[in-house]
């Protein structure tokens, strides 16, 4: 998972990490993952991760599975508890659906191009005898056309997935996460030769159901909603060796009119501290240095044990852990955003100077119609309470254009309030309809190509306030936590506290996973451009 290297002007995110949900379909690109910057990371896998198979299960040897991610870093961490189950119980991973028994898709809902993504994917797959399955849109696989740079057209045949399903027979292929969750068993009336849906909570249950499928069971499915098994996944495969993902909240209750999120990951429920903070010192030992407590309103935290610790008592904790340097957490809902938390972050250096503080729209208007639970006013005294902090804290945001009914002058407001907050980095997305959600019948919907200008004006002006923001920061020092290499000699890459890119120039041999001061010599609105001054 190399990160940065960014050059890209076409996106707004100095930032690197935005919050929940950033596949950006039909909103601003995250940041680029440049091919340059090739760091191979190699996985890392919690504790008992390597324990063979469960007693009572017998898994055949050939048993393989391939993972693909759709989504937000829930997504993200949610597929390495399911990398991390499979493992333990004798599955080996595999790069390519080809040499793969079991082909497994986690998915994102959150907007429509997102799901249409999975449906495509699926289409792909279907094999060439099906009769039953609806029809998908889908690209031609088989055959892909490149034009060579002296003019020649190569064309390369490459596996199409049709041929992989039909080639190697008996494969089992399923849809985990939000689409699962979503669309339940019509999955398996719009793609048949789907034959296991699986929802967030029962990721537990993943091997079980396979087993189930091959004993004979044509289709399997595990779609509750209201359970806290998956914070209990006793073993999780991260992908990066130095940030640890850690949910400690699933759900959500906040109901905002165009959201799925309720609908597809269940209520609120929250991780007990105690069980957390065993993981942060398991991580710390293990050799992790940078924890991200995830959320989709992560500091709606209710601590379900007896200790009732609120957020801000739990980031403090956290913070405390001996090994941990760095703390993230994201997204904050504005609704429970308090002083206790910026005082955290005061209190800590350990806690990154950086709050992601989605606020949508910025017209009480149009926030009403959303059912976010705060005015553009209420929302700025949050901004004021960081803005009052004795260090900085870096702020970003998600907002969306084209909500139904949003007026020119609603949408001026969201402009205002750009200049007003100066973010460091906006996630922009135009409105999607979704299912089930209130504002499907809503009037006033904003025509597509009237949502695309509106985005692209918010981008082009927040570009603008980044370009600006992230010159000021020329000739100042940060620490580094290197997490990437460039192909190109002597060029690294990390995040700062507040997880603004750094792309910097070193000698050094090896670097990746230190921590290092880097002073900015130049800069752009996504990234800076340092060279190291030292190490930490
Ligand atoms: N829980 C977070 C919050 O309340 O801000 C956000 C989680 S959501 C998974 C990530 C972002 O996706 C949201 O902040 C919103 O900007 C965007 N989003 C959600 N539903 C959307 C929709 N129907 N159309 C466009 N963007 C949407
Ligand atoms: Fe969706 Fe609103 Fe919940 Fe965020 S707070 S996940 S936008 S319903």
């Amino acid at each position: 998972m190399g990160k940065s290297f960014d050059i890209g002007l076409e996106r707004l995110t100095g930032i690197g990490v935005p919050g929940i949900g950033e596949t950006q379909e039909g909103g601003v690109k995250p940041p680029l993952q440049d091919t340059s910057a090739d760091l191979k990371i190699g996985h890392y896998v919690d504790a008992s991760a390597t324990k063979g198979g469960q007693a009572g299960m017998v898994v055949p040897q050939e048993s393989t599975f391939y993972l693909e991610t759709f989504g937000c870093q829930m997504n993200d961490h949610d597929s390495e508890k399911v990398a991390g189950v499979l493992l333990a119980r004798g599955y080996r991973q595999v790069d390519g659906p080809e040499a793969a028994k079991v082909i497994l898709y986690n998915t994102c809902s959150i907007r429509e191009k997102a799901a249409q993504k999975v449906f495509s994917r699926l289409g792909e797959l279907r094999p060439a005898d099906d009769q039953e399955g609806k029809s998908f849109n889908t690209e031609d696989t088989e055959k892909e056309h490149r034009v060579h740079r002296d003019g020649r057209v190569l064309e390369k045949n490459h596996p199409s997935l049709r041929k992989i399903v039909n080639a190697g027979g008996g494969k089992i292929i399923g849809v985990l996460g939000c689409v699962a969750q979503q669309e339940g068993e019509e999955i398996f009336e719009r793609a048949p030769w789907v034959s296991l849906v699986c929802g967030s909570a029962s990721y537990r249950k993943l091997p079980q159901l396979i087993a189930e499928l091959e004993a004979g069971n044509r289709r399997v499915t595990g779609l509750d909603t209201d359970t806290d098994e998956t914070f209990e996944t006793e073993i999780t495969r991260r992908d990066n060796p130095w940030r640890a993902y850690l949910t400690i909240i699933e759900g959500c209750d906040k109901a905002c009119s165009y959201c799925v999120v309720p609908f597809t990951r269940g209520p609120e429920r929250s991780r007990g501290s105690a069980s957390i903070l065993d993981e942060v010192r398991r991580l710390a030992e293990a050799g992790y240095s940078e924890v991200q407590l995830l959320g989709q309103t992560v500091n709606s935290y209710a601590d379900p044990s007896a200790r009732k610790m609120r957020f801000s008592e739990l980031l403090a904790a956290v913070a405390e852990v001996r090994g941990i340097r760095r703390v993230r957490f994201t997204t904050s809902h504005p609704r429970d955003f308090g002083k206790d938390i910026v005082e955290a972050i005061e209190a800590h250096p350990t806690i990154c100077d950086h709050v992601h503080l989605p606020v949508q729209s910025g017209s009480t208007a149009v926030l009403r119609a959303m059912a976010r639970t705060y005015s553009r006013e209420e929302y700025l005294e949050k901004i004021a309470l960081m803005k009052a902090a004795r260090r900085p804290i870096s702020i970003t945001t998600d907002m969306i254009v084209g909500f139904p009914g949003e007026t020119e002058k609603d949408f001026e407001e969201t402009l205002t309030l750009l200049d007003e907050v100066q973010y460091d980095s906006v996630f922009a997305f135009k409105y999607s309809p979704r299912p089930n959600t209130p504002s499907l019948k809503m009037a006033d919907a904003i025509p597509e190509e009237e949502k695309g200008r509106r985005l692209g004006i918010l981008m082009d002006r927040q570009r603008e306030i980044q370009r600006v923001r992230n010159e000021k920061l020329v000739g100042e020092t940060f620490e580094v936590l290197v997490d990437g290499k460039s192909r190109r000699e002597n060029q690294w890459s990390g995040h700062t506290s507040s997880n603004r890119v750094m792309n910097f120039a070193s000698p050094e041999r090896e670097l990746l996973g230190d921590y290092v001061q880097v002073k900015v010599v130049s800069a752009m609105p996504n990234s800076l451009v340092g060279e190291m001054v030292g190490r930490m």
